[in-house]
């Protein structure tokens, strides 16, 4: 079918209002964050659906399913793996008109919402009604509930709310074939579980188009604190006695930056709850943290960092999607930052390899980092060889092996941002024998394959 034809017969199927095949369109939804930093071919969309309801996605999957056409889901576009990047010309399906909170229930501690909601906005409406969203990426103010699902994002409260996936309770999803299916929105359904399936699945299994979300009660009290360790070594050892007694904070933000300017590694430790427990918990991490060489740093930088926290996410609304797309700014990236969950025990013996490896790749790190816990271990890698393009074979050599050893010693290469198109050819190490079972689920799902074909291995 020609890009005409398809636009005229999905005008047919979903109305005329709600199709785009208008260049600036087309563009805006062929890429997300991944694709400006990175060389990827890209595919101009032969159409955008704006998708208003459940019914919109039913019949436009529907149409695909019969057509044969690839159909990308599209939240908020800020996805950094590539997920919602176009790489075979078809239609993005854009839920960002699905913003509705159809229920907010502060007594119960439960909402549920559309899944084109900004998150910011759901963090807004719960506040006002006096409950907690805990979904806290520097991406609030730009990605949407349904994008954060589908990749699984975390943010900066997981160590007490959990990843965006333990967030949620049930879901209804539309299946490639126009069928919808809705799990139970409570903390445990009957049978296997259905609901994770969709989890992480990055638009390849269906399209999200209800979640129902766990709120928390509004903290009575939130203690920050920001505290400098001589080295990474001791303010991983520090958070990991904290898991060991029983605490769980909030906020584990724990980096060193070697090209910052700041002397050893820096902890912004957080804990919520009613004032008496968060006061006991404060003592004990400060007892920690002192014990383990950590010092307590003027209460302003903490501060300062809990209110800076989103600026990446404002910055990226102001440079990149309020701008028409050849108005974008684009930096290149000449960094990897990888996201590695390992078994805590194993994580500074990983850290010590990876200090091996890029001495031997003469690869610059500008971050070690924990987030959330002990387990998720974060760097930013430089590329050693940079040469005006925006990945050179060298830092992809480096940032492979990384991987590759993370996978051996029983870790998982991504914890934060998704596979998407970005380490979608390394699924089969990761998986191992389940990628056959991953794939009978695609097709079993999706046998016409039209559902972000190419992503996620798939
Ligand atoms: C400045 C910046 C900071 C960031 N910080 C963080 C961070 O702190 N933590 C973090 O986890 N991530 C972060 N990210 C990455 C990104 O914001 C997250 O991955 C976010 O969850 C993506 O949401 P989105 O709505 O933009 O999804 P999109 O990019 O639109 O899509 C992501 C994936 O989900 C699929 N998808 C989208 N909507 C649906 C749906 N309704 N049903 C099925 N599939 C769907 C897409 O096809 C794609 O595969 C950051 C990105 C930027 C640019």
């Amino acid at each position: 079918m020609t890009g005409n034809a398809l636009v005229i017969k999905l005008q047919e199927v979903v109305g005329r209002g709600h199709v785009s095949a208008e260049v600036n369109d087309l563009l805006a939804h062929a890429v997300d964050a991944y694709g400006r930093w990175r060389a990827v071919q890209v595919a101009t969309p032969l159409a955008v659906v704006f998708a208003r309801s459940t019914e919109d996605v039913q019949k436009t999957l529907e149409f695909a399913s019969q057509n044969g056409v690839p159909v990308v889901p599209y939240g908020g576009g800020t996805g950094v793996s590539g997920g919602a990047t176009s790489i075979t010309p078809g239609i993005v399906l854009s839920l960002r008109g699905l913003d509705r909170v159809h229920e907010l229930d502060a007594e119960g501690l439960r909402a549920q919402v559309g899944p084109g909601m900004i998150l910011e906005d759901l963090a807004t409406a719960a506040e006002a009604k006096g409950a907690l969203f805990a979904h806290d990426p520097w991406s609030r103010p730009i990605a949407s509930v349904g994008g954060s699902i589908a990749i699984n994002g975390v943010g900066y409260l997981a160590g007490k709310y959990g990843v965006m996936g333990e967030q949620v309770l049930g879901l209804e999803v539309v299946l490639p074939d126009g069928r919808v299916v809705e799990t139970r929105g409570v903390p445990k359904a009957a049978g296997p579980g259905l609901t994770p399936l969709f989890i992480g699945s990055e638009g390849t299994l269906g399209v999200i188009t209800r979640a129902t979300l766990q709120l928390f009660p509004l903290p009575e009290r939130r203690a920050l604190a920001a505290y400098r360790f001589p080295n990474f070594e001791d303010g991983f050892l520090a958070t990991l006695e904290m898991r060991r007694v029983g605490l769980a904070p909030a906020l584990v933000d724990f980096a060193e930056e070697p090209f910052s300017g700041e002397d050893g590694a820096i902890l912004y430790l957080g804990f919520d709850g009613p004032a008496e427990e968060v006061a006991a918990d404060e003592a004990i991490g400060r007892r920690i943290c002192q014990a383990h060489r950590g010092a307590l740093l003027p209460q302003k930088k903490v501060d300062h960092f809990w209110a800076a926290r989103h600026e990446s996410g404002w910055n990226y609304k102001r440079e990149v999607l309020a701008r028409p797309p050849a108005r974008r700014r684009r930096r290149p990236w000449r960094m990897d930052y990888l996201h590695i969950a390992l078994p805590a025990s194993r994580v500074l013996e990983y850290h010590r390899l990876c200090k091996e490896m890029v001495q031997r790749h003469e690869a610059p790190v500008h971050e070690w980092s924990l987030w959330g816990r002990p387990e998720y271990f974060s760097l930013i890698v430089a590329d050693p060889a940079p040469d005006g393009v925006a990945r050179s074979a060298a830092l992809t050599a480096v940032a492979d092996e990384m991987l590759r050893v993370a996978n051996d010693m029983g870790g998982t290469m991504e914890y934060c941002h998704g596979v998407g198109l970005k380490l979608g050819s390394q699924m089969e190490r990761e998986l191992g024998p389940a990628m056959t079972l991953l794939r009978d689920v695609k097709k079993t799902l999706d046998p016409k394959g039209i559902m972000n074909p190419g992503k996620m291995g798939l």
